[in-house]
C-alpha cells in the first residue's frame, strides 16, 4: 500500500515514517530538503519537493499531512502568524487540489491539527465535543481542518489528530526545557496550574497509523495521554526523572515580556482526555509521566 506523507522528516514524522516502512509499507515524502536529506532521516522514501509533481497522479491509498512550521520556534509577529497559516493551511489547500486530480481518491486522509484547538480551558475536561474559546491556536488549527474537508464531501474517510504536547527523545518542546533542568534551574511556568496535555511521540505515531488502517476512525481525535497534568506535576515529574531540584519558577510576567502572545503556549493549557481514542480501544503504551519522560530523556531506560 502507498502513502503519501506532509510533515515526513519533523520531529513526529520520520520516527512515522520508519514505523511504516517496518510495516511494508510504500512512503513518498513532500519537503522541501534534497532527497538525501530527507532519506537519511526517513528511510527508503521517495522524496518529492513539489506536490503539484503528483497531479494527475494514479493516487495513493493514505495521506497523513502534518506540514507546518513550528508554532513555538518564534515570536507571533503578523508575518509568523501568516507563515504559521500557510505553512498548514496553504499546504492542504494544494494537497485537496492535487488529490482532486487524481484517478482514484485515498481511501483515507489524516491530516493535522493540535489541542490549540481548544483555546486556553482552564481546568475544564476537554473531550473532542468540548466548545472552542477563540483565540489564534483555535482559529489555526479550525482553519487547517477545514482546509482538508472538502475531501469528506468526496466521500474520502477523514479523521484529525488535535495533537497535545510531544514528548520524545531528541527534539520537540523537551529539548528545549532540559538545559535549565540539567542545570538545577527549572521550575515551574507561572503558577503551574495550567493543565500540559502531554502524550509520547511513540503513541502519537501509533495514534495515527491506528486512524489510517481503522475503517471504524473518523472525525477529531485528542492525541494525547489519558493522564494530562499540569504544569507544576509535569515540572515535578521532570526533576525527578533528571535527579535535579526544581526551585526556579518562570514568573508569567517575565515569560510575557520575552515571548509576546506566544507565552500563552506556555502559560494556558487544556485538561484534554482522548475519550474517543480510549473509547475505541486504543492501547496507548506510554500513559505513565513519568516512565514517558524517562523514556524520552534517557531512550533505553523504561519501556
Ligand atoms: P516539526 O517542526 O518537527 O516538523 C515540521 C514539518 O513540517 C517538517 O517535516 C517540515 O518539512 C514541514 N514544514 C515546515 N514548514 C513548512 C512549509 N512552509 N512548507 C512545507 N512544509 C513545511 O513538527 P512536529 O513533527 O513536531 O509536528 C508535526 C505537526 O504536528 C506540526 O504541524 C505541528 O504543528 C503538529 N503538532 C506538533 C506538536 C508537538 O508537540 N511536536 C503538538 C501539536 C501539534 P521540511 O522541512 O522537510 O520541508
Amino acid at each position: 500500500k502507498r502513502i503519501l506523507i506532509t510533515g515526513g522528516t519533523g520531529f513526529i514524522g520520520h520516527v512515522l515514517c520508519r514505523e511504516l516502512l517496518a510495516r511494508d509499507y510504500e512512503l513518498t515524502v513532500f519537503s522541501r530538503q534534497p532527497a538525501e536529506t530527507v532519506k537519511s532521516s526517513c528511510g527508503r522514501v521517495e522524496a518529492i519537493r513539489d506536490l503539484q509533481q503528483l497531479r494527475s497522479h494514479p493516487g495513493y491509498d493514505a495521506v497523513i499531512n502534518l506540514a507546518g512550521e513550528g508554532i513555538a520556534d518564534k515570536r507571533w509577529s503578523e508575518s509568523r502568524k501568516q507563515e504559521l497559516r500557510d505553512s498548514r493551511i496553504g499546504v492542504t489547500e494544494t494537497l485537496v487540489e492535487v488529490i482532486r486530480s487524481w484517478d482514484q481518491a485515498p481511501n483515507v486522509v489524516v491530516s493535522g491539527s493540535a489541542v490549540g484547538f481548544y483555546g486556553d480551558q482552564g481546568s475544564a475536561t476537554v473531550t473532542e465535543s468540548t466548545s472552542p474559546n477563540d483565540e489564534f491556536t483555535h482559529r489555526l488549527c479550525r482553519d487547517w481542518e477545514n482546509a482538508a474537508k472538502p475531501l469528506g464531501d468526496d466521500g474520502v474517510r477523514l479523521c484529525f489528530s488535535r495533537t497535545g504536547v510531544v514528548a520524545g527523545p531528541d527534539g520537540g518542546f523537551l529539548e528545549r526545557m532540559l538545559l535549565p533542568f540539567k542545570l538545577a534551574l527549572g521550575g515551574r511556568l507561572g503558577s503551574g496550574t495550567q493543565y500540559m496535555p502531554w502524550v509520547h511521540r511513540d503513541d502519537v505515531v501509533s495514534a495515527l497509523i491506528w486512524m489510517m488502517e481503522n475503517p471504524d476512525a473518523s472525525g477529531p481525535y485528542n492525541v494525547v495521554s489519558p493522564n494530562p497534568v499540569t504544569n507544576a506535576e509535569f515540572t515535578r515529574s521532570l526533576g525527578r526523572v533528571l535527579h535535579r531540584p526544581t526551585l526556579f519558577p518562570a514568573p508569567a510576567p517575565v515569560l510575557k515580556v520575552a515571548l509576546g502572545e506566544m507565552a500563552r503556549l506556555l502559560l494556558t493549557g487544556q485538561r484534554a482526555i482522548p475519550e474517543k481514542l480510549v473509547s475505541q480501544q486504543f492501547q496507548f503504551r506510554y500513559p505513565d509521566l513519568d516512565q514517558a519522560l524517562t523514556q524520552s530523556v534517557a531512550p533505553g531506560a523504561a519501556g
